[in-house]
C-alpha cells in the first residue's frame, strides 16, 4: 500500500471525497517500547481500544506479549494474530461457552471476575470430561474503585465492593493456582494519585481477607495527550505505582500488571476529513458521531486539528463540526481550533484518534472512511517523544 510522508501530501494527491484513516505505526512501536522497557511490571495491551490485527503485530514486536482480551470475538482475533502471545480474559462477565473455548482451544488460563456465580461458572467451565478441575487458572478479582480521577468513568458497570471482598477472595483462592487483584481507575486518569487511592484500596481488601495474593494488576487508564487534557508524564505514574505496589502485604514474587489501551495506541491514528458546507462557525464534515469521531459527539471529547490547506491566512476561530449522517446527534461541540477563513472544499486532519476512534466506525447511513493509509510524520501530539515541557507531576487533576 502507498505510503505518503503526511496528511497534506495525501490530501493533495488524492484529494479524497470520503474520510481517510492514516496511521503511524512508528509511533505505536514507540509507545509499546516504553510501556515494555519502563512500566515496573507486565504491560498487557487491552485489545478493545483498537482491535486492529497491523497494530497487534507492531505491539508484539516492540515487546508487548500480554493481551487482555474480552469477548470470545477477541480471543479468536488475537489468538490467530499472535499465536504466542499471552491471552487475559479480563472481562468479569463472560458466557460459559466463551470460558470453555477460550480455555480448551486457545490456551487461557487467566481470567477475571467479580462475583461468586461468576467464580463457579469459570470454575465449572474449565473442568474436563473426566471431571478433573483445572489446576492451572490465574483468577483476578475485579475490585470497584473510585473513577474520580478520570475523564471517562467505569467505576459502575463493575466491580466487587471492598465490603464485600474478603469472602470472594477467600473462595476464589480455593480454584486458582495464582490469585489476583485488578482494578480499573477509569480511561483518561490526569494524575498517578488515581492508581494511588486505588491500591490502598487493594491494601484494605487483602488485609481483611488475610489471603496470599500473587498478581496485582493496577488495568487501564494511563492517558494520552488531547487539547484541554495534558496529562503528567507516565514516569510519574510509573514511579507511584510501583512505590504503592512494593508497601502491598504481598509474597516478594507477586507480580505488577497493567492493562494500558489508549496509551498505548492513541497516537497510532489520524484521519483526513473534508469541509463540505460551512454555516457560521459550524463545519460540516464528512466524519463524525457514527464514524471515527464517537467520542467527539458523544462525550465532548477534544481532539487536536490541524487544516491542511497553505492558503488560510486569518488567525484561528473556534469551530463546532457536523459529521455526514442526516443525524442531529452527528454533532460535536469542540471546539475545534482553526484558520477563521477556513471553508468548503477544504481538508482538515484531525489527530490522537487510535484509541476509541478509528475502532469505533460504523457504516450507518452509507458513511465512514474505508481507506488507510502509513504516514511518516509525527503524531499531532505525543508522550512518548521525549521533549516534553512539563517537568513533574504535581498530582493536576483535570484541565478542562
Ligand atoms: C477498557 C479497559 C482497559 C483499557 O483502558 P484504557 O483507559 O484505554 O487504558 C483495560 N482493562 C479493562 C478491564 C478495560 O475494560
Amino acid at each position: 500500500m502507498h505510503n505518503f510522508p503526511d496528511a497534506r501530501a495525501l490530501a493533495r494527491t488524492l484529494s479524497p471525497d470520503d474520510a481517510v484513516i492514516l496511521n503511524r505505526p512508528h509511533a505505536a512501536a514507540r509507545a509499546a517500547k516504553f510501556f515494555a522497557q519502563k512500566f515496573p511490571g507486565t504491560a498487557m495491551y487491552a485489545v478493545k481500544a483498537n482491535p486492529s490485527p497491523d497494530l497487534i503485530r507492531i505491539l508484539w514486536d516492540n515487546g508487548i506479549t500480554h493481551y487482555d482480551v474480552a469477548s470470545i470475538g477477541e480471543v479468536r482475533m488475537v489468538r490467530e494474530t499472535l499465536p504466542q502471545a499471552k491471552l487475559c480474559f479480563m472481562h468479569p462477565v463472560k458466557t460459559a461457552g466463551a470460558i470453555r473455548e477460550a480455555y480448551f482451544q486457545h490456551g487461557v488460563k487467566t481470567f477475571s471476575l467479580d462475583t461468586p456465580e461468576e467464580l463457579a461458572k469459570i470454575v465449572e467451565a474449565t473442568t474436563n470430561e473426566a471431571g478433573e478441575a483445572a489446576t492451572d487458572l490465574q483468577l483476578l478479582v475485579r475490585l470497584r474503585v473510585s473513577s474520580e480521577h478520570s475523564e471517562l468513568s467505569l467505576a459502575a458497570k463493575f466491580g466487587v465492593d471492598l465490603a464485600d471482598a474478603a469472602p470472594l477472595l477467600q473462595a476464589t483462592r480455593q480454584h486458582c493456582d495464582a490469585l489476583g487483584i485488578c482494578f480499573h481507575v477509569g480511561s483518561q486518569a490526569m494524575t498517578p494519585f488515581a492508581y494511588v487511592q486505588a491500591l490502598e484500596r487493594v491494601r484494605a481488601a487483602i488485609a481483611e481477607a488475610a489471603v496470599t495474593v500473587d498478581i496485582v494488576d493496577v488495568g487501564g487508564g494511563f492517558p494520552s495527550s488531547y487539547p484541554g487534557m495534558e496529562p503528567p508524564p507516565l514516569e510519574d505514574y510509573f514511579a507511584q505505582i510501583h512505590r504503592h505496589f512494593e508497601m502491598l502485604p504481598i509474597s516478594y514474587s507477586a507480580e505488577l500488571w497493567a492493562e494500558p489501551g489508549r496509551a498505548l495506541c492513541a497516537e497510532y491514528s489520524s484521519i483526513v476529513v473534508k469541509v463540505e458546507k460551512r454555516r457560521g462557525d459550524e463545519l460540516y464534515i464528512n466524519d463524525g458521531a457514527y464514524g471515527a469521531l464517537f467520542d467527539a459527539a458523544h462525550v465532548d471529547w477534544r481532539f487536536p486539528v490541524r487544516a491542511l490547506e497553505d492558503d488560510l491566512s486569518q488567525p484561528d476561530a473556534d469551530f463546532a463540526f457536523y459529521g455526514p449522517t442526516c443525524d442531529d446527534a452527528d454533532y460535536m461541540k469542540g471546539p475545534f481550533v482553526l484558520p477563521a477563513d477556513i471553508q468548503a472544499g477544504d481538508y482538515i486532519e484531525i489527530g490522537m484518534l487510535g484509541a476509541y476512534g478509528a475502532a469505533m466506525q460504523t457504516r450507518f447511513n452509507g458513511f465512514g472512511a474505508t481507506r488507510a493509509f502509513v504516514v511518516e510524520d509525527e503524531p499531532m501530539a505525543s508522550l512518548y517523544r521525549g521533549d516534553r515541557v512539563r517537568p513533574a507531576s504535581d498530582n493536576v487533576v483535570s484541565l478542562r
